[in-house]
């Protein structure tokens, strides 16, 4: 990795009180109260963010271009967020020190050579988070459904007190000495090579398009009154049907609770408007209920050892696995959204249910941890909380129980989109594919694929499951451990789940069975 140096003209030793903010998670001006305690009463102020190699340089050995934990596109975002950043601390007569290297080490060295007497970082330490954290974590039980979190939670005072979202200036950076301090680095400057502009999210990082976007979002008062989830049309390409600021809240470029009180304030000035959980306010009470649920739930990231969630024997199939990942399924409405996760790092709610249904109990039987990792990798807006939790959920393994219910990757898209604009968009190959067929392309005959310019088998995929069947047996297991957690009260061992499901013979034929679509799909 090489990086800029960065030059401060005529640095000033730091001999009055120093602080240090370090930039985390919170990318943004307003509405940062860490940044507003670190300013006040000090002579100097140094706005730290620190690139840790771990997380940032390349690792060759990923399934997709990125480091070890995150893919390009979110590398990206988070640099053009810290370009925003600096050029918002500079207008404010400061700018962003970025260092490099193991962050504790780091740290510290910076901490001692700058004489730093306040050292400040988004963390929710006033008194008001923690009594708040303490009543919402229920005496060390989390509510587990939405209706409990709101019941707890009640109206947060801060929903109606007034927050700052104008800063005019900040102390000036005091000498940084030795310390090893760059400018913010491009993607180039980490080692990596910039993809083709097509294959890039649309979305820019930054806390000025996050404002930007979210003030576009709230001035049509009318569509902000409106907010209905789940309804929405999730193959909308040109304006999609929802925010888009989930990415923006993630690295913390827009404040969740300027936000809350924007939409309130619309709210305000309309005669009627939707209300929690459906309504736009309803979905970041959603996140702050994940937030909640999964502080306080240990290993709420996996299935073992974690009390909210169901036991299930999920199959361990790397190659339905990867062909899932790799967009090679079959079913163009699945395929097509996980080229768009690919490229856009962003897909909309239903579109992600969607797919996650699908890898799990809809079609594949595919563990939902296997699908929550490259979720974790590829989504720009990839948080720890949310993404676990709505994978507990689409698997229905917590949260959400109805597993009759599952997404057909043939007909949901469908009514959405009858001409498979979303689908010919991401999957070129299937672009002259008349629509009757565009869904089931298997099923077109051959003339029609010869046509098309796409043979199935060929230049596209047979579907890897057949849905009905699949589907059904997938119901049948669900079923069956549903019984057995219930009987075992959610003590279930391994031992038990090897035991459930299919009979012997029944498990060769259906072994014998997917060994032969695996044999045409991957021959
Ligand atoms: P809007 O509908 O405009 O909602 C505004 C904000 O509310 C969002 O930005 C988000 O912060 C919050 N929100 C909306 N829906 C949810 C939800 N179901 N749970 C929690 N918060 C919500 N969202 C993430 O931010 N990060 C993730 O890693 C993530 N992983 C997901 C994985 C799966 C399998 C599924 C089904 C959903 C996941 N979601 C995740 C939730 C949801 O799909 C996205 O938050 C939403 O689509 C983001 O688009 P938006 O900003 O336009 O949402």
């Amino acid at each position: 990795m090489r990086f800029p140096v960065f030059s401060l003209p005529n640095p000033t030793m730091a001999s009055g009180s120093s602080s240090l903010m370090w930039f985390r998670k919170g990318l943004r001006i307003h509405d940062n109260p860490a940044l507003e305690y670190a300013a006040r009463g000090s002579d100097y102020l140094y706005p730290v963010f620190m690139i840790d190699p771990h997380y940032m340089e390349p690792d060759p050995n990923a399934f997709s271009s990125g480091s070890r934990r995150a893919g390009l596109n979110r590398i990206r975002f988070l640099l053009e967020s810290l370009v925003d950043l600096d050029l918002n601390l500079q207008k404010l007569g400061s700018r962003l020190l970025v260092l490099n290297g193991e962050p504790s080490e780091v740290l510290f060295r910076c901490l001692k050579e700058w004489n730093i007497k306040k050292l400040c970082f988004e963390f929710d330490t006033e008194p008001y988070y923690q009594a708040l954290d303490n009543k919402v974590k229920n005496g060390g039980r989390p509510p587990l459904s939405y209706q409990s979190f709101v019941k707890l939670a009640g109206e947060p005072s801060w929903a109606s007190s007034p927050i700052s979202t104008e800063l005019t200036s900040l102390p000036p950076v005091g000498s940084v000495g030795s310390c090893p301090i760059s400018e913010v680095p491009t993607i180039e400057n980490l080692g990596y090579e910039d993809t083709e502009e097509d294959d890039r999210t649309p979305f820019k990082g930054g806390e000025s398009e996050a404002l930007r976007r979210m003030r576009e979002s709230i001035a049509n008062k009318e569509w902000v009154a409106n907010f209905e989830k789940p309804k929405g049309d999730p193959s909308s390409l040109v304006k999609p049907a929802t925010t888009v600021l989930s990415p923006y809240l993630k690295f913390g470029c827009l404040s969740s609770r300027y936000f809350y009180q924007c939409i309130q304030e619309v709210q305000r000035n309309v005669k009627r408007h939707t209300s929690p959980p459906v309504s736009l306010l309803g979905q970041l009470l959603w996140r702050d209920f994940f937030y909640t649920v999964a502080f306080g739930t240990p290993n709420f990231d996996q299935m073992k050892e974690n009390r909210i969630c169901k036991q299930i024997p999920w199959k361990n199939d790397d190659e339905l696995l990867r062909a899932w990942r790799d967009a090679r399924t079959g079913f163009p409405w699945i395929d097509a959204i996980m080229i768009q996760l690919q490229k856009w790092g962003w897909m909309h709610h239903l579109a992600r249910h969607c797919v996650a249904c699908f890898l799990t109990r809809g079609d594949l039987f595919v563990h939902w941890e296997k699908g929550r990792d490259v979720f974790e990798r590829l989504l720009i807006d990839s948080d720890w909380s949310i993404n676990n939790a709505n994978w507990l959920w689409l698997s229905c393994s917590s949260f959400f129980y109805q597993y009759n219910r599952i997404y057909s990757p043939i007909s949901f898209g469908k009514k959405y989109d009858p001409n498979g604009n979303f689908i010919r968009h991401f999957l070129p190959i299937l672009k002259d594919m008349p629509k009757e067929y565009i869904y089931e392309p298997w099923t077109a005959p051959l003339s029609i694929q010869v046509k098309a310019k796409c043979i199935i088998g060929k230049d596209y995929p047979k579907p890897v499951v057949d849905h009905d069947l699949a589907s059904k047996e997938c119901k049948q297991i669900l079923y069956e451990a549903y019984q057995l957690n219930k009987r075992l009260n959610g003590k279930v061992s391994e031992e038990d789940l090897k035991s459930l499901g299919r009979k012997p013979e029944e498990d060769k034929k259906q072994e014998q069975k997917s060994k032969r679509l695996k044999q045409t799909l991957f021959s």
